[in-house]
């Protein structure tokens, strides 16, 4: 018999309070986030000649990604310390989470954004009351992501704000909420661990916190570990290169990918990512924009998943990695679906775009 690590009787990341930061339970944000499915692929796993290919679908949380682990951790977590209010940047998804999270807990968001975020990102955080300022160059040249993230770390500092960047190396606490992807993936996949997942990479959170957890389950429950597979654009590939070159640290360069979301040339967590890929523990896929658009369609017309961009990339991370003989077709693998469809609307134009016009005829035309 086994018992699932999760208490189904509390809500969201706090079902998994044993394993995160000790919040006392009148603090606990919370919007039900976390507790995504994990969805067996249909027609995909068909394509591919795979039989236990499997999607984590992060778009189930409240602001459609799994920023809203960290943000419920994180926000929680600066109500603990009596913090009054939240700083940080994004390219759109912290930023919506961290906003809801915040507009939850009644404290200000203080948001500095891309100066070309994707619009339909900005509207959430708007919406939710946010107090956001667009930095000039920022998303394109590493010397002013690093201007953005030095005057974060000092208003901060002097504000006694919490700072919710969503990065290890920025705010540690916050990210353990990410953790709660490996503890319901232990759970979903009855105490067993998937041979390989696939992330999608930007600034390398989301997969440190998904390591982390499964190094937590390993140390409390003998569970193994997955090979853990980083997936960058190949216009922002800068682990890639650097896991290429036998680094400790990230290449330098500046960013031309056009996936929102991934746009991170400075990565923040790219020596925790690496000394993941060093130790031979996984390994990294650089993929062209155009085939993580051919996989975001894909997922939408076999398998009713309507993703985003940032999302699609850890399935073309897949389909690469298959063609390199990298996976055995019986291995059972997790491609993290880290974003919901609707966060690129501009996305979802070029894909209706694509396709034949929406008729329109009067109701005696029909036949
Ligand atoms: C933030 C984000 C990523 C990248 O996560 P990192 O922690 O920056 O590597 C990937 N996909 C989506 C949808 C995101 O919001």
């Amino acid at each position: 018999m086994w018992t699932m690590l999760g208490n189904p009787r509390k809500l969201g990341v706090w079902r998994y309070e044993t394993l995160l930061p000790q919040v006392a339970e009148e603090r606990q944000v919370t919007l039900g986030e976390g507790c995504t499915p994990l969805v067996k692929s249909a027609g995909i796993a068909k394509a591919l000649g795979l039989s236990n290919l499997y999607f984590k679908i992060e778009s189930g949380n409240p602001t459609g990604s799994y920023k809203d682990r960290i943000a419920a951790v994180g926000v929680s977590w600066a109500l603990q310390q009596g913090k009054t209010a939240c700083i940080g940047t994004t390219s759109g998804n912290a930023g919506a989470a961290v906003a809801a999270y915040a507009a939850r807990a009644g404290i200000p968001y203080h948001l500095y954004v891309l100066e070309h975020i994707v619009e339909a990102k900005l509207v959430q955080v708007v919406a939710h009351g946010a107090n956001v300022t667009k930095v000039k160059g920022f998303g394109e040249s590493a010397a002013v992501g690093d201007k953005v993230f030095a005057h974060i770390a000092e208003q901060a500092e002097r504000m006694n704000w919490e700072s919710m960047i969503t990065a290890y190396k920025c705010n540690p606490v916050a990210m353990e909420g990410v953790k709660t992807i490996a503890f319901e993936l232990y759970d979903d996949l009855v105490e067993t661990t998937p041979d390989a997942v696939f992330v999608p990479v930007g600034g390398g959170g989301l997969f440190t916190g998904i390591r982390k957890g499964f190094e937590d389950l390993a140390r409390l429950h003998g569970a193994s570990m997955p090979s853990m597979v980083a997936v960058q654009s190949a216009g922002c590939d800068n682990i890639v290169r650097g896991w290429k070159q036998g680094s400790a640290t990230a290449a330098g360069g500046d960013s031309t990918s056009q996936i929102s979301g991934l746009q991170v040339p400075n990565p923040p967590d790219g020596e925790e990512v690496l000394r993941v890929l060093n130790a031979n523990e996984g390994w990294a896929e650089a993929v062209a924009d155009n085939e993580t658009w051919h996989w975001q369609e894909q997922l939408a017309e076999k398998e009713g998943i309507l993703c985003e961009p940032a999302a699609a990339i850890s399935l073309a991370g897949l389909a690469q990695a298959l063609r390199e003989g990298r996976v055995g077709k019986d291995a059972t693998i997790v491609c993290v679906l880290s974003g919901a469809g609707y966060k690129d609307a501009k996305r979802l134009q070029t894909i209706v775009d694509g396709k034949p016009a929406v008729p329109l005829k009067s109701a005696d035309e029909l036949s």
